[in-house]
């Protein structure tokens, strides 16, 4: 017999969004080269790492130049220096206790949530916001907790559709779901969920002996009250909830690697019996069997996050990229675009106007202002009818491009 491969892969239609926008805008510059596109489609960051950081990077460097001060393998959860700091800055101002052994640092979310999923059983049914970042599906459909996919949904799992109608807020499913990925403020829709709308989902996973698996990868950015930056804010998250949180989009460690996930010792799974099993020491094994660790340069490097100055200069940045928000949805809501998000999220979710598809208002923008998005089809079948632009691009091309959109857009 041959090598088998895992055919849960094959089940991923081919990952043809970013492909397909790159064959769209290469066609068009072709036949047009006098255009001078502006991307308001990137999801990746584009102002410098803070002073603070790049000063603690360079005194770490120095440490492993010296071999008094060399660091060699580091404690696979990561250095108690950063999480400890993390728990005294992101987690006690809140009211929320944590032990050092319940934060587990890493490179990065995405290889968190789509690697958390090995701690649970084949058979548990996954509930997923729609749209939503792709790594929470794709990661359970590689590991068998799917059927196949057909008209754009797969089979056995429940999605749970967020849309104007019911201002992006998920209804609480009528089935038993165990495994609910919750990603707020939202990539893509930039919308969240208040503090009265996150415990509707706690209370439900504790009825359910469910999890909720909440990425938080975007909590610097709300800028209103009554929006939970943690789901610990809620009264019993802890018995049901991990949560994730990264450096990437809070200090732009897009490139220098650094998150963390949060597991409760009170967080539980069962057995096939029904006994329960904290989650905690399936992460910690997990963890120390597979990761070694991140940099020590750079958990040196997020550290500096929070020093005074750190916290300045990061919040400084958040506020650029905010006032790009601003500019994006109060210019397309001044020509009569229905927009959401941009508030709490460096997201601005538009309903395409004329009742487009996704993929006609990109090509529009595209040959009538020069404008690159992102189709809202891409994140889900309920993305459909909308688009993303994002808030991570210049002051500068973002103002030109809304002022593009204003004068070119044929309404
Ligand atoms: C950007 C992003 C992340 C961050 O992933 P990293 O691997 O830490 O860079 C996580 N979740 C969502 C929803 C994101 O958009």
């Amino acid at each position: 017999m041959a090598v088998k491969i895992n055919e849960n892969y094959l089940k991923l239609p081919g990952s043809y969004l970013f492909a397909e926008i790159g064959r769209r805008v290469a066609k068009y510059k072709k036949e047009h080269p006098e255009a001078n596109i502006i991307r308001l489609g990137i999801g990746d960051v584009t102002r410098p790492l803070a002073p603070a950081v790049i000063e603690s990077l360079h005194k770490a460097v120095d440490e492993m130049a010296k071999a008094e001060t060399f660091r060699g393998y580091g404690p696979e959860q990561g250095y108690e220096f950063l999480i400890q700091t993390i728990i005294d800055n992101d987690f006690a101002p809140r009211g929320i206790q944590l032990e050092v052994d319940e934060i587990f640092i890493s490179d990065g979310t995405k290889s968190d949530v789509g690697n958390i999923q090995e701690i649970f059983g084949i058979d548990n049914i996954v509930a997923i916001t729609d749209p939503v970042y792709p790594v929470y599906l794709d990661s359970n459909v590689m590991a068998g907790r799917t059927g196949a996919y057909k008209d754009s949904k797969f089979e056995n799992i429940v999605y749970l559709p967020c849309n104007a109608e019911n201002n992006f807020v998920p209804e609480i499913p009528q089935e038993k779901v165990d495994m609910i990925y919750l990603c707020l403020p939202n990539n893509p829709t930039g919308t969240t969920l208040t503090k009265a709308e996150l415990k509707k989902w706690v209370d439900y996973a504790r009825d359910n002996k469910s999890i909720i698996l909440f990425d938080a990868a975007y909590e610097a950015f709300i800028q209103e009250e009554d929006i939970p930056h943690s789901i610990y804010e809620i009264e019993g998250a802890k018995e049901v909830a991990i949560e994730f949180r990264s450096f990437s989009k809070t200090a732009g460690f897009t490139g220098t690697r650094c998150a963390y996930t949060v597991v409760p010792k009170t967080v539980m799974g069962y057995t096939a019996s029904g006994e329960a099993y904290p989650l905690n020491k399936l992460w910690n094994r997990r963890q120390t069997t597979k990761f070694n660790g991140v940099p020590y340069i750079v958990q040196k490097a997020a550290e500096a996050v929070y020093s005074p100055e750190g916290k300045k200069q990061i919040k400084e940045t958040i506020q650029y990229y905010m006032t790009n928000a601003k500019i994006i949805r109060e210019g397309l809501q001044s020509i009569g675009l229905d927009v959401y998000g941009g508030v709490n999220a460096p997201y601005i979710w538009l309903k395409t106007p004329q009742n487009l598809s996704s993929w006609e208002f990109f090509d529009k923008l595209l040959t009538e202002a020069h404008i690159v998005g992102t189709p809202g089809e891409g994140f889900g079948p309920s993305g459909e009818g909308y688009f993303r632009l994002t808030a991570f691009g210049s002051r500068e091309k973002t103002e030109q491009a809304i002022e593009r959109i204003k004068s070119n857009l044929k309404l």
